[in-house]
């Protein structure tokens, strides 16, 4: 907190502050007990001590030195229906302030967006003129509108440098995956990313076992050392029942296999997001799922009410409707040999014939028809025969673009020894 303020303070009142401090210090350093000095003795003598006629400032005085000439920047938090003309009114400046800085250029526009809980900072000068604006944009960036001589105003984004170092994390599954990646230190975003990046290979709703292993390498982006803000995995591994994946991010932005494979593949495989799903793998041992499939040519994601349902794969509707033993369903047709089902909706989101892509939500988890509670119920169809979405070979992913793989072979060979080196530093750690 006090190197916080410190750290805003100008040089020379931080130089006053570090004086300040090292008086004191020479004070309490000072016994009590003093001999006299003569005033005019310019010698002084080993071993005697001396008065030091020196004014002690009080803290009093060093505050109102800081106030004295200190920008006085004032922070406005942004509230429900604020607008720059409220917050400028709030802050005591006249309308044709908040219009020439509204005219103050394009960038200026980003002021007429800004959102509840955002903060406009202000330097307002003792004729209730502004001086000074600056409103964060990102972590990076800082739109400032400074007053010019002509008493018009500039507008610049301020851009913050950044450098790029490598973060890793690394964890086993002992209850269920979302514990197990908040153990490992993974933020959040990285957590449902990561089982984005594997969400063509791995059921991360049902298919993950006690014991199965991640292992991540992601940027982490610094401005003059300070921390800003977590960067994209650029490289993961998942071990899922002994099953071994990889994904190494290329330049395009998309994940491939270290052999150059896309991650993306035409079916996901479970509809729905992991982190909906109540229950851990521990509780539905005692329901088989493979056993549950062959009764009923399905599985089921028992999941809250109102979950999102996504297409597992880019197709069209070809049905979509309600009846007593389906509840609201939705069938899509994925290409000539596929169709997927989805059953008990809450609520169905597409239409009959219409276009859907990959991962867009087509109803909500419910409990319509014949249902006992909320769940998807999901079927894989190929060529008219009821296939397990979980064992059933899907067509192979594509390999990258002939003209990428040179530069991507360069970077996955990078990629797997910054793995294969967490791995080590890991264990070591563990030991
Ligand atoms: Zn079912």
């Amino acid at each position: 907190m006090v190197q916080k303020t410190l750290k805003r303070l100008p040089a020379k009142h931080k130089a006053l502050l570090s004086g300040f401090a090292a008086f004191l210090l020479v004070i309490l350093l000072l016994p009590t007990e003093t001999a006299k000095a003569s005033k005019t003795s310019q010698i002084l003598d080993l071993g005697v001590r001396y008065d030091v006629p020196l004014q002690i400032a009080t803290s009093q005085d060093i505050a109102e030195y800081l106030e004295e000439d200190s920008p006085q920047w004032t922070s406005f938090v942004v509230k429900k229906g604020d607008n720059l003309a409220k917050i400028f009114k709030r802050a005591g400046l006249s309308p044709q302030q908040t219009y020439r800085v509204s005219k103050a250029g394009k960038d200026a526009e980003k002021l007429l967006t800004m959102r509840p809980g955002e903060q406009l900072e202000l330097l307002i000068d003792d004729n209730k003129q502004l001086n000074s604006l600056r409103y964060t944009l990102t972590s990076t960036q800082t739109l400032q509108i400074d007053r010019t001589d002509k008493n018009t105003f500039k507008t610049a984004i301020d851009t913050k440098q950044l450098d790029t170092r490598y973060s890793y994390a690394q964890g086993e599954i002992t209850s269920n995956f979302w514990n197990a990646a908040v153990k490992a230190n993974l933020s959040q975003n990285h957590i449902m990313a990561l089982a984005g990046i594997f969400g063509w290979d791995i059921d991360f709703a049902l298919e993950l076992r006690e014991g199965d292993t991640f292992n991540v390498v992601y940027e982490e982006h610094f401005n003059q050392g300070e921390f800003i803000e977590n960067g994209k995995i650029v490289a993961a591994e998942f071990i899922n029942q002994g099953e071994i994946f990889t994904a190494i991010l290329h330049e395009d932005g998309n994940y491939y296999t270290p052999e150059g494979r896309s991650m993306r593949k035409s079916f996901l495989r479970a509809p729905v997001n992991f982190s909906h799903i109540s229950s851990s793998f521990k509780k539905r041992r005692f329901h088989p799922v493979q056993k549950r499939w062959k009764a009923h040519r399905g599985v089921d994601y028992a999941a809250k009410r109102g979950t999102p349902v996504m297409a597992a794969g880019d197709g069209k509707v070809i049905r979509a409707t309600y009846d007593k033993y389906n509840g609201h369903h939705v069938f899509i047709q994925h290409g000539e040999k596929y169709v997927t089902k989805y059953l008990h909706f809450t609520k169905r989101a597409v239409k009959k014939g219409q276009s859907v892509k990959q991962g867009e939500t087509i109803g909500y988890v419910g409990a319509t028809g014949l249902a006992s509670g909320p769940h998807l119920h999901y079927e894989f169809l190929v060529n008219g025969v009821h296939r397990n979405p979980r064992t059933v070979s899907l067509p192979k992913a594509r390999p990258i673009a002939k003209k990428d793989a040179d530069i991507f072979a360069q970077i996955a060979e990078k990629r797997m020894q910054q793995l294969n080196n967490t791995k080590r530093i890991m264990l070591a750690m563990n030991r």
